[in-house]
C-alpha cells in the first residue's frame, strides 16, 4: 500500500510538472503574438429610431466592435472599416433592443376548466403556480430557457425576471445565457418574491405548506424579517428586489426592505394594485410600482415628485382572460362574465393611461407574462403590449419609450441599454416598416441582435435589390 501511494506520488508530480511547461509555453506564445482586435460589423439600415427625441436618421449605419456600439451615424460618415462585416437591412427601421421590464420566464400556466375554477382561490393564478413549485425545479428550468429564448428572438434583448422562479432558477438562467450556454436576453433577475404569508397560495397540506411556501417566496413578518428576506436574495446575487403588496403589508415593513435593499444597491420592484398598497409603495419609497391599476391621480403626482416608476402591465388591458380560456369549453354564462370582465378592464385602462401622460410620472411597461397563450410564443405574446398600448390611447412614440429608454432608467441600465449611442451594447431591433406609422411593426421584428451576436435576421436579412 505504501509502496503504490508513493508510485502514485511520483506520477502525480511527473504530471503536475508537464502541465506547467505546457502553461508556460502557452503564456510565452501569448505574450509573442499581438493581442486579436475584437470582430467589427457595420450594420447598415434606411432608418434609425432614436426613441429619446423621436428623430429619425435615414439613412443609418452603426459601428459595432465587439459587444459595444463605437459609432452611429450616416453611411458615409462612418464608411467601413477593413475587415468589417457588413449587414445590410435595406428599407427597414432600426431600434434599440426591446426591454421587457416585468416577465416572468418561470411560469406557463394553462387556465383551469370553468368547473374547477370555481373550486380554489386565485383561481387563474395559484393551481398553476402550485403545479410548477411542485414538479420538477430541472423540468422548471428547461421551460424557462425555452421561453427566454423565446423572448429574445421577438426583439426582447433584456428582461426584469420579477419573481416565480423557485428559489434560483432565474439567477442560475441568467448566469448560463451571459456564460453561453443557452441563448436568451439579458436577464435582471429578482430571485424569490416577498410577501406576506397567504397572499397568493392557501388551503395547502398543512404538513408541506411551510416547505412549497419557501419554494417560491420569501415571507415577511415584520421589519425584521423583511431585512433578513432581502439579505437571503443577495446571497442569491439577485439583481433586484421584488415585493408583492396586497394590503397585507405595513409601511414599516416595506421601508425595512427599501433600506435594506438599498443599502446593498439594489432597486425594490413593487406589485401594488389598489390605491392602499399603491400608497404604502410610495410612503417606503419604491423604486417602482408594478401594475398601479388603481393609481389616483394625487398618487400619479406623488410618484412623479419623489421619482418612482410606474410600470404599466398592459397586456391585461384589452382581452387577455378571455384569450386564454380559448382552450377551455366554456358555458355562455362564462363566456359573457370573461368578456365583461375584459371590457371593464379596457376602460379603466384608456382612463388610467390619459391620467399617467398627463400627470408626468415617469413610466415603463411590461408584459407581466406567466400564462399559456395559444397560438404565439412567449415573445410573441408579450409583444400583445403595444398594441393594447396604443388602443388605450398611448401615442406610438411613448410606447417605444417605454420600452427602451425609460425602462433602462427604471431597470438602473441607462448606462448600458436603451438607447443606439456609442459606449452601449450592440443591441439591436430592425422592423420592416415604420413603427411610429404602424405600432403592431414591433410584433413582427425582423432582426435582433444581442452584444454584437445576431440572433435572427429574416425578411430584411434579402432586401430587394434598390431600382
Ligand atoms: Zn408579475
Amino acid at each position: 500500500m505504501q509502496k503504490r501511494l508513493a508510485m502514485k506520488h511520483e506520477s502525480w508530480t511527473a504530471a503536475l510538472a508537464a502541465l506547467a511547461v505546457l502553461l508556460v509555453a502557452q503564456v510565452s506564445s501569448g505574450q509573442a503574438s499581438q493581442p486579436a482586435s475584437p470582430p467589427t460589423t457595420l450594420v447598415k439600415a434606411d432608418r434609425l429610431l432614436d426613441p429619446r427625441t423621436g428623430n429619425v436618421l435615414a439613412p443609418a449605419a452603426v459601428l459595432i466592435e465587439g459587444d459595444k456600439i463605437k459609432q452611429v451615424g450616416s453611411p458615409s460618415q462612418i464608411g467601413a472599416p477593413a475587415g468589417v462585416k457588413i449587414i445590410d437591412l435595406g428599407k427597414a427601421t432600426l431600434l434599440p433592443g426591446l426591454i421587457d421590464s416585468h416577465t416572468h420566464l418561470f411560469l406557463d400556466i394553462i387556465v383551469l376548466p370553468e368547473a374547477e375554477l370555481q373550486r380554489h382561490k386565485n383561481a387563474e393564478f395559484g393551481p398553476g403556480l402550485l403545479l410548477a413549485i411542485v414538479e420538477s425545479p430541472s423540468k422548471r428550468a428547461l421551460m424557462g430557457a425555452q421561453l427566454a429564448r423565446e423572448d429574445l428572438e421577438s426583439g426582447f434583448t433584456t428582461v426584469r425576471n420579477l419573481g416565480h422562479s423557485g428559489i434560483d432558477g432565474d439567477t442560475e438562467l441568467r448566469d448560463a445565457i451571459n456564460a453561453g450556454r443557452v441563448p436568451g436576453p439579458r436577464i435582471l433577475a429578482s430571485g424569490r418574491k416577498i410577501i406576506a404569508q397567504g397572499s397568493y397560495l392557501q388551503n395547502l397540506n398543512p404538513a408541506l405548506a411551510d416547505a412549497i411556501l419557501q419554494q417560491e417566496f420569501l415571507l415577511l413578518d415584520g421589519p425584521d424579517r423583511a431585512r433578513q428576506a432581502v439579505r437571503q436574495n443577495v446571497f442569491q446575487n439577485v439583481d433586484v428586489i421584488k415585493v408583492a403588496v396586497g394590503g397585507d403589508i405595513s409601511v414599516a415593513e416595506l421601508t425595512a426592505v427599501v433600506e435594506e435593499a438599498h443599502r446593498q444597491h439594489l432597486k425594490v420592484a413593487v406589485h401594488a394594485g389598489d390605491e392602499v398598497s399603491i400608497q404604502t409603495a410610495i410612503d417606503a419609497g419604491a423604486d417602482s410600482v408594478e401594475h398601479g391599476n388603481d393609481a389616483t391621480n394625487e398618487q400619479l403626482k406623488l410618484m412623479r415628485d419623489k421619482g418612482i416608476f410606474l410600470d404599466l402591465t398592459p397586456t391585461f388591458f384589452d382581452g387577455f382572460w378571455t384569450k386564454i380560456h380559448e382552450t377551455s369549453v366554456l358555458s355562455p354564462a362564462f363566456r359573457s362574465t370573461l368578456v365583461t370582465g375584459d371590457e371593464r378592464r379596457r376602460q379603466r385602462a384608456e382612463a388610467l393611461v390619459q391620467r399617467v401622460l398627463k400627470s408626468g410620472v415617469k413610466f415603463a411597461a411590461g408584459s407581466d407574462m406567466g400564462w399559456f397563450y395559444p397560438g404565439k410564443t412567449r415573445g410573441q405574446a408579450s409583444a400583445v403590449m403595444f398594441a393594447n398600448l396604443q388602443r388605450a390611447g398611448m401615442p406610438s412614440l411613448e410606447i417605444v419609450r417605454a420600452v427602451t429608454t425609460n425602462a433602462a432608467e427604471m431597470l438602473g441600465w441607462q448606462d448600458r441599454i436603451g438607447a443606439v449611442e456609442p459606449g452601449k451594447f450592440a443591441d439591436l431591433v430592425a422592423v420592416a416598416g415604420d413603427p411610429i406609422a404602424d405600432i403592431t411593426e414591433l410584433e413582427r421584428v425582423a432582426f435582433v441582435m444581442k452584444g454584437g451576436q445576431v440572433i435572427r435576421n429574416d425578411s430584411v436579412s434579402h432586401p430587394a435589390p434598390r431600382p
